[in-house]
């Protein structure tokens, strides 16, 4: 028998048990070339380039200011120097991401509540705020007000706020957030503001408003006001137009309790059975007696923005076509109303850090004296913190072939207040990706934990998720609680930096960062990109998943 013989033989047999099933063995960990690009991340570079990136002179790094343009020059230079070629449009590393900018102007802007003859005027800041429309500068709604609890129509699930009322015509109000008994994932997809508009316009709504439950602990009244008051963005397609065009919503309010007791005062269940019943899980829907208005006064600017993109070709002349996307956003909220006479929202954590792993992640694929069989594709997005507005826009038209996107990875403040025990891989749970992380994990006997904090709904909330809607096997690796030390409480750090520094001003560089941790986070992340780029078979949903099945085809 000779090796053509013998080739042939283990193919057809190979054939005969599935596609690549050779291919589809993990590669080694353990070798010399891994080893030596594991030691490539270092703490001081990790520091250097968060102290540059969450300097006061780049002003928080807000789309369209000379700090956002600071900071992308500064990724530029780094990936120039390494040697990685550019991936943006015309031999550039830039992709132009066209924005839409639109800020409510409160002064004409209006929510009115009629309750029979009684007219409630409510106060703009106080007892609500609007989004802005990017489509229509002056815009109003009037109609009657439906509350349906979460705004959730979940069929899979078991689950509709919407059974047994019709909403046509009328302005719903939802609860902030998703069932609680959800599994995460779904129930970060749930709460998500554009999945329930979707639903609601669906539905023949004309309306939006939104309220949380007293115990949520993402939202703090004036620090979302404040939020607002800087405005949103969106991204423009060829035409110039927001994608999907006009929306049928034509008013959306996010409204303070005072404004919330005005719209339940007669309801047939008071607010306080309606939070317990959000509480348990409950699905709800019922006319509220009273008819609304809403008129959205926006002032709207384009805004010119742009993608950094680089990439390392790969060296397997059959698979280097595909790409292993890493993403870190680089954008922040710019600057805006003061804390402690402060106006510089620096976004060290959120996320020079995630951009700063990513560079040292980029460093040691360069190392590598032989590229891994895929390309790597590393990815700097504009404007996350509006709605991972970048990445999206990146994901619609990617510079490389949309089907050669295999997965994506999100660095975004992997959380560096203690040294790296745990991972919490969020999306592990839906692809084949599980494996690669497992691996990862097991090279640098890191544990991987379950989402410790569901009612964050991390799993929309960062980059990867833009991969995610269009079918990219994607993950999100965060920090677990452990801390290896008895007498700090990983829990307790968390929660208190996302209340106290979370989007604010006290998000500086000096802030104890354990930069030990992103050098860790730069190792796992590398191994997990490494171990996707040199396997043979690409990443694929799991069997019936919920995420593969919506938008895996
Ligand atoms: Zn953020």
């Amino acid at each position: 028998m000779n090796r053509r013989t013998l080739s042939s033989i283990v193919a057809a047999s190979l054939a005969a048990c599935g596609p690549d099933a050779l291919d589809r063995a993990p590669p080694s960990l353990e070798t010399p070339e891994v080893a030596a690009a594991l030691a490539i991340p270092e703490p001081t570079s990790i520091e250097r380039h968060i102290r540059v990136l969450a300097d006061d002179s780049l002003g928080g790094r807000a789309p369209g200011t000379a700090g956002f343009e600071g900071a992308t020059r500064y990724v530029e230079e780094t990936l120039r120097a390494l040697g990685l070629a550019p991936a943006g449009v015309d031999g550039t590393y830039r992709q132009p991401v066209p924005l839409l900018g639109s800020t409510v102007v409160a002064a004409t802007s209006a929510l009115t509540v009629r309750r029979g003859g009684a007219v409630t005027e409510l106060v703009y800041g106080e007892d609500f705020w609007l989004s802005p429309d990017p489509s229509r500068e002056d815009v109003s709604v009037t109609g009657l007000v439906a509350f349906v609890g979460y705004g959730v129509s979940a069929p899979a699930l078991g689950y509709d706020d919407y059974a047994g009322i019709d909403v046509s015509g009328k302005i719903v109000a939802t609860i902030s957030g998703a069932p609680p008994a959800f599994p995460s994932d779904e129930r970060a997809y749930y709460s998500s503001g554009s999945v329930k508009a979707a639903e609601a316009a669906r539905r023949g709504a004309v309306g939006l408003m939104v309220f949380s439950a007293p115990d949520d602990p993402r939202f703090r009244w004036e620090v979302s006001v404040a939020r607002a008051a800087g405005g949103s963005f969106t991204w423009l397609d060829a035409s110039g137009q927001p994608p999907g065009g006009a929306s049928p919503i034509r008013g959306s309010a996010s409204l303070n309790r005072s404004a919330v007791d005005a719209l339940f005062a007669d309801a047939p269940i008071p607010l306080d059975e309606v939070f317990r019943r959000a509480a348990s899980s409950t699905p709800q829907g019922f006319d509220l007696a009273v008819e609304a208005t809403v008129r959205t006064v926006s002032d709207h600017r384009r805004v010119p923005s742009h993608n950094v993109v680089a990439r390392l070709e790969g060296s397997d002349e059959r698979l280097r076509g595909e790409n292993v996307v890493y993403v870190a956003h680089v954008d922040h909220l710019g600057t805006g109303v003061p804390v402690d006479g402060d106006s510089i929202y620096n976004g060290a954590h959120d996320n020079a850090s995630g951009v700063a792993i990513l560079l040292e992640i980029a460093r040691a694929f360069s190392s590598l004296a032989m590229p891994p069989r895929r390309s790597v594709v590393f990815l700097f997005p504009t404007a996350e913190e509006w709605g991972l507005l970048g990445s999206d826009y990146f994901a619609e038209n990617p510079t490389v072939p949309a089907s050669s996107l295999v997965a994506a990875l999100s660095l975004d403040m992997p959380f560096l207040f203690h040294p790296l025990l745990d991972i919490v891989p969020y999306g592990a749970d839906h692809s084949s990706l599980s494996d690669a992380i497992g691996a990862a994990a097991r090279r640098l006997a890191l544990d991987i934990g379950p989402d410790p904090i569901p009612e964050q709904v991390l799993f929309i909330r960062s980059d990867h998720f833009s991969f995610i809607r269009r079918g990219v096997p994607a993950l999100f690796l965060k920090s677990g609680f452990r801390t290896g030390s008895s007498t700090r409480d990983g829990a307790e750090i968390n929660a208190a930096w996302r209340r106290d520094v979370y989007h604010t001003p006290r998000d500086e560089a000096d802030q104890g960062f354990d930069f030990v941790a992103g050098v860790t986070h730069a190792q796992v992340n590398f191994l997990t990109g490494y171990v996707v780029a040199m396997q043979g078979a690409r990443p694929r949903w799991n069997r019936g998943d919920f995420f593969g099945g919506l938008f895996g085809g």
